[in-house]
């Protein structure tokens, strides 16, 4: 078999693993990283490679404007229009790129929720199956917060590892503003290596590069930085870069999965193990598992159901940008969150969903989210907006419907088909809002739309928040994964990434995922012991 180079990390390469990870972020990582102590030999394949550390990292122009660490790729809308997706393809996957909003999920979450445009499914375990998982990811990703903050938030056995990050002033005006009115604002949840009485390491210089931007001196908990390279020194792991899974093998019979077929360096590839867990992002992972259709699995591997692909959901999200009159001279501003409107009741008919903050808005990043409307302003004028700019991030829940989905073409492209959801309950959110900001001395018809993260004028291509096409489950004829995310067709199939959520809640994703893939990792070392 042709070998186009070595591993990054230089490891002897057997002919066999125990355990193959495809993708490194928040699911494959957190995944790669709790299995390594057990010595088992374990590959991870990963289509992209490490994301440079370079001065374009904190350039806004290059990230916002160029979208330089936007990955090249071309899927295609349901009309069989072409589009460049928001993906990021590198060791770390969207991580690298993420705000690092590491929040748990309700404990409603868990269960069924009437919304405006249909049901929210229960998962097929409940918050409290979940919770000690969750304390382990906050642990491992160095989550700031304050529990018992947030009314809606459930119970919790253990305290964040590190204080809530303090809020600048303009924050705790606005949050003791909040509080006065009868709001419960709280700490945003923060994976940051920060310590603010400066113990090292506190590699964080407190900037406002975060949210968006990749970390140029790593100090964001991203999975790169938390998960892979710890484990790299590691003799029993091997890291294969520019190493895209294109599919998977199984036995004659093809009730196990035996390996992957691999493109790398211009070279075709195959590797095997004996556990095989797919983490390539809920588009990606849908793909692999769509193109590994055989005799066996006409439809697609692990996809008796007809469900791989399906119920493709990313929020319902809107950022917001208030003017004030007061500057804003907050740099790290994603400090404050509020789930007064998380939950109906109380008058209100729908959940409407988490408000949080944004990273702080600049000029040349306001050109790269509004290029039409800022093509003849000058800079000045828009650093001057920026600099009375108070940045909000809205996130609605968006159910689950079949036919939001993820389907290949003969040549493996990806497809996506999608239908928001729960426009309605956007709007509500958008409302309190603006009742919010009469609180907090910001009139309300000083609120501007912000394309920021939703990608300019091409709304399905900002996939930030994909999740959902392989949806975990009791039942095998509605769902793809089993309870312990293992296929339910195949002995040896597991899927760790955003794939697995049944329905996808009102706060972002990513510390969902790294629980589960602590959960995967602990159940897949159990069944090898
Ligand atoms: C700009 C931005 C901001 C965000 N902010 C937040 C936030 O503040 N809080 C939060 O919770 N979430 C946030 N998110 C979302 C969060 O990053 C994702 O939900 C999370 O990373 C998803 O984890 P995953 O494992 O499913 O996929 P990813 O982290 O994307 O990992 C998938 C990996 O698989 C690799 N891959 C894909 N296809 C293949 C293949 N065929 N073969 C091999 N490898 C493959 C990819 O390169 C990637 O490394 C943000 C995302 C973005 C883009």
């Amino acid at each position: 078999m042709h070998r186009p180079g070595p591993p990054v990390n230089g490891m002897a390469m057997p002919e066999r693993y125990d355990i193959m990870i495809i993708g490194t972020g928040a699911g494959g990582g957190t995944l790669a990283r709790t299995l390594a102590p057990s010595g088992k030999r374990i590959l991870l394949l990963e289509r992209g490679n490490f994301l440079p550390r370079e001065m374009a990292n904190w350039d806004p122009g290059q990230v916002f404007v160029d979208g330089t660490y936007i990955s090249p790729d071309t899927w295609y809308d349901s009309a069989g229009t072409a589009f460049q997706p928001q993906v990021h393809y590198f060791v770390g996957g969207a991580t690298k790129l993420y705000g690092a909003a590491l929040y748990r999920l309700r404990p409603e979450d868990f269960g069924e929720i009437q919304h405006a445009d249909g049901l929210s499914p229960a998962w097929p375990v409940s918050y409290d199956d979940f919770e000690p998982w969750y304390t382990r990811a906050e642990w491992l990703y160095e989550v700031h917060g304050a529990h018992g903050e947030d009314p809606t938030e459930g119970h919790w056995s253990r305290q964040y590892p590190w204080p809530a990050v303090s809020h600048e002033p303009r924050i705790q005006k606005i949050s003791d503003a909040l509080a006065e009115g009868g709001y419960h604002p709280f700490h945003a949840p923060c994976g940051i290596l920060l310590d603010e009485e400066n113990r090292p390491p506190s590699d964080c210089i407190r900037c406002a590069w975060c949210d968006g931007y990749p970390c140029l001196v790593h100090a964001k908990a991203d999975a790169e930085v938390i998960s892979i390279r710890p484990v790299l020194e590691q003799p029993n792991v091997t890291l294969l870069v520019d190493a895209e899974v294109t599919r998977l093998r199984t036995n004659p019979a093809g009730t196990a999965v035996t390996g992957a077929e691999v493109t790398r360096g211009g070279q075709s590839e195959v590797y095997e193990a004996d556990m095989i867990v797919v983490a390539a992002g809920a588009a990606n992972t849908a793909r692999i598992l769509l193109r590994s259709a055989s005799d066996q699995h006409p439809d697609g591997l692990a996809n008796g159901s007809g469900q791989v692909g399906r119920n493709y959901m990313f929020h319902n999200s809107r950022a917001v940008v208030a003017l004030g009159k007061e500057p804003n001279e907050t740099v790290f501003q994603k400090t404050l969150g509020l789930n007064d409107f998380y939950l109906a009741g109380n008058g209100q008919r729908w959940p409407l969903g988490n408000i949080q903050m944004l990273g702080k808005s600049n000029g040349m990043a306001i050109k790269g989210e509004e290029p039409k409307l800022t093509r003849l302003a000058p800079r000045w004028s828009l650093d001057e907006v920026a600099r009375h700019a108070v940045d909000f991030w809205l996130t609605t829940e968006d159910v689950p419907k079949p036919d939001n989905r993820v389907t290949v073409d003969h040549d493996g492209h990806i497809h996506l088909a999608y239908q928001g959801t729960n426009d309605s309950e956007a709007d509500g959110l958008y409302r309190e809002l603006k009742k919010v900001l009469n609180h907090v001395g910001m009139a309300e018809h000083h609120v501007l739309d912000k394309n920021f993260y939703m990608k300019m004028d091409i709304p399905l291509a900002g996939v930030a928040h994909q999740a959902g096409t392989c949806r975990f489950g009791t039942d095998p004829a509605s769902s793809v994964l089993d309870p312990q995310c293992k296929a339910h067709e195949l002995d040896n199939l597991y899927v760790a990434d955003t794939s697995f959520f049944p329905s996808i809640g009102a706060v972002n994703p990513a510390l969902t995922v790294m629980a589960n893939a602590i959960r995967v990792g602990e159940h897949l070392l159990e069944r090898m012991r």
